[in-house]
């Protein structure tokens, strides 16, 4: 039964790992039963998901229905290598679930994108011999045999933004089933550490050998709030922290990572970002200095406390102070529960220590958090996050040493028609620790690092989009209309766009998803006379000969090791 259901979501979702329980709740939304509790589609996909994973040779059911669905009438298998090449930039909810779909539809596709990306064993991912052979992958009996534990698991690096910024409220195992159910496909390659404007640009792809290009390069860049002294120390982007957070593996306990966040913190903005930012921070105040306790006793046993209290000036001593306070709270609070069988709980501590406010300009019931997905504010406020709605940052005041200590805000008040206005009210709040998360705009850095390349909106914040006539001439889609081309046509060559880069489908990965689900169906359309059943024979070389290129260009590989002294050696990449 599972298995059918499993069948019946992937019909449209076939990424769904990626959807589901504490990431989208559209549905939910949309339940006729709003008066009552809605019913909880989200968390019974997820189930679906899991239970068939958990079945043995669950993963490669799952991995088998993305190639294999019979009840999807439309795509019931995947077809033969068509010859055309795509290179999908950007391996985010966007890039990867379209990578998905023209693999389907027999296109050959090389991800790139400008993170790492873990290399997983190839005896999982299969690949190709020198010679180009497939090597087949090993079969996985149980899910727990690529399953990692969470607060160990080494950052995989795919996924874009579900990786890097959505955090562990959320199982990112679904990102490596993801990754390695790509990772399996015959005509798929990612390169990771690739730059699309550095490493490589749109020219030396055509070279390259490839005959389209997908932009789904996300929204990387953040608003600057308007507020003054915006930069001093103490103030940082919100996705800035928590890509720190994520990459660095700062809160784990064996990480050397420096992240260092005090209390009071807050965190300004309305989006999911703000609540993600808001909840992590919370988590790691009590991880970060009892860490810091452990290491600074450490030190202290080895070189003794004056030496090691005489390499910090008198800001840092006072820092210092603190955090070997609260450390010492956070220690003996973890002992009190394991003594009484408990799990520890530092939500009244933190919440002491001046806790995590997160303040927004206009109401929560007003905010794309509350929005998008209204259980991630109920489990904020269960996890001890303090709210201060209808606030607006006007400036940041800075302490003797230079670093934030408060923030004044404006009051803001709100029409009878809905409005937001300013008030004559100033509120100031204390603030050691300032996360800015109020909003990204769409990666367009291309554009600004090429200009001429492409032709922006008339606000100059997203390509301006085209769609395709029939005799595959671009037409530019008017507002109410969807176009996924951008103005790029040289020598019958085009490229697209999807995700929070289009203007159409920005915003959550659901609306990621979507644009890979709509928007594959026009790239088919340029190569509609290259997608068939049946294919004739040699193709395979087209591809092999592509991937060799892209890794001759993209691969570092060790030529040779030399040592030229008993202390220097070379290594010839
Ligand atoms: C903290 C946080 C929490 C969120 N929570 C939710 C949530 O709960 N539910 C929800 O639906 N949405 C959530 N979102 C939004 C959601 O994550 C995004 O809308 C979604 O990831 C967009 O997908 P994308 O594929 O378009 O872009 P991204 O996920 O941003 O992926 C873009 C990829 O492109 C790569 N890239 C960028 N530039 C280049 C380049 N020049 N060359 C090569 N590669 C490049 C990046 O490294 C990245 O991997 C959250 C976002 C954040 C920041
Ligand atoms: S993918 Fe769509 S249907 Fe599935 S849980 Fe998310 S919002 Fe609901």
């Amino acid at each position: 039964r599972s298995i059918g259901a499993l069948g019946i979501i992937m019909i449209d979702n076939p990424m769904c790992p990626g959807t589901g329980h504490r990431i989208c709740n559209d549905c939910m939304k949309a339940c006729i039963y709003q008066k009552q509790d809605p019913v909880n589609i989200p968390q019974i996909e997820t189930r679906t998901l899991t239970d068939v994973l958990y079945l043995p040779w669950g993963f490669e059911i799952y991995s088998l229905l993305t190639r294999w669905n019979p009840i999807n009438v439309q795509r019931p298998y995947e077809l033969p290598y068509n010859g055309k090449n795509v290179m999908v930039v950007g391996m985010g909810p966007a890039g990867y679930t379209l990578s998905q779909y023209l693999l389907n539809e027999g296109f050959g596709v090389v991800g790139v994108d400008g993170l790492k990306i873990e290399h997983v064993h190839p005896d999982i991912t299969g690949g190709r011999d020198k010679d180009g052979n497939y090597i087949t992958p090993k079969p996985v009996y149980k899910y727990k045999e690529i399953q990692d534990e969470l607060d160990k698991r080494i950052f995989l690096g795919f996924g874009g933004v579900s990786e890097y910024g959505i955090t562990v409220r959320w199982d990112k195992n679904f990102l490596k089933v993801e990754f390695l159910t790509l990772a399996r496909r015959k005509h798929f390659k990612v390169y990771d550490g690739i730059r699309f404007g550095g490493t490589i640009e749109i020219e030396d792809a055509w070279k390259l050998g490839i005959d389209h290009i997908a932009i789904a390069t996300g929204a990387g860049k953040p608003t600057i709030v308007k507020m003054k002294s915006n930069l001093i120390r103490g103030i940082r982007k919100a996705s800035d922290f928590l890509m720190a957070l994520q990459l660095t593996g700062a809160a784990k306990k064996d990480s050397l990572a420096n992240l260092m966040l005090q209390l009071p913190a807050v965190v300004i903005g309305g989006g999911l970002t703000a609540i993600d930012t808001a909840t992590e921070a919370f988590a790691y105040y009590p991880v970060q200095v009892e860490k810091f306790l452990d290491r600074y006793e450490a030190s202290a046993a080895e070189f003794g406390e004056e030496k090691v209290m005489s390499m910090y000036d008198e800001e840092e001593k006072g820092i210092v102070k603190t955090f070997l306070e609260h450390g010492a709270a956070v220690r003996a609070e973890r002992k009190r529960a394991a003594d009484a069988g408990e799990s520890p709980n530092f939500v009244p501590m933190v919440r002491s220590w001046g806790g995590v406010t997160l303040c927004y300009r206009k109401t929560i019931n007003d905010s794309p958090a509350y929005r998008l997905n209204h259980e991630e504010v109920i489990k904020s406020l269960e996890e001890g996050i303090y709210y201060w709605e209808k606030m607006n940052p006007v400036e940041a005041i800075p302490n003797d040493y230079g670093a934030v200590k408060e923030i004044i805000f404006r009051k803001q008040g709100k029409t009878d028609e809905g409005k937001y206005i300013d008030l004559d009210e100033m509120v100031i709040l204390q603030a050691k620790t300032v996360l800015v998360a109020a909003g990204t705009s769409p990666n367009v850095i291309y554009e600004r690092e090429h200009p001429g390349t492409f032709e922006l909106d008339e606000w100059k914040q997203f390509f301006q989009t085209y769609k395709l006539g029939e005799n595959n001439e671009l037409i530019k889609a008017e507002a109410n209309e969807t176009g996924f081309f951008t103005s790029y046509n040289k020598e019958g060559k085009y490229i697209s766009v999807y995700g929070d880069n289009h203007p159409r489908y920005a915003g959550n990965v659901v609306k990621a998803m979507a644009s890979a689900k709509d928007g594959y169906k026009e790239v088919v359309k340029i190569f509609r006379d290259n997608v068939k059943d049946e294919q004739p024979a040699g193709l395979e070389q087209n591809y092999l000969e592509l991937v060799n290129r892209l890794d001759n260009e993209f691969l570092a590989t060790v030529e040779q090791v030399n040592i030229l002294t008993p202390t220097i050696i070379e290594v010839v990449l």
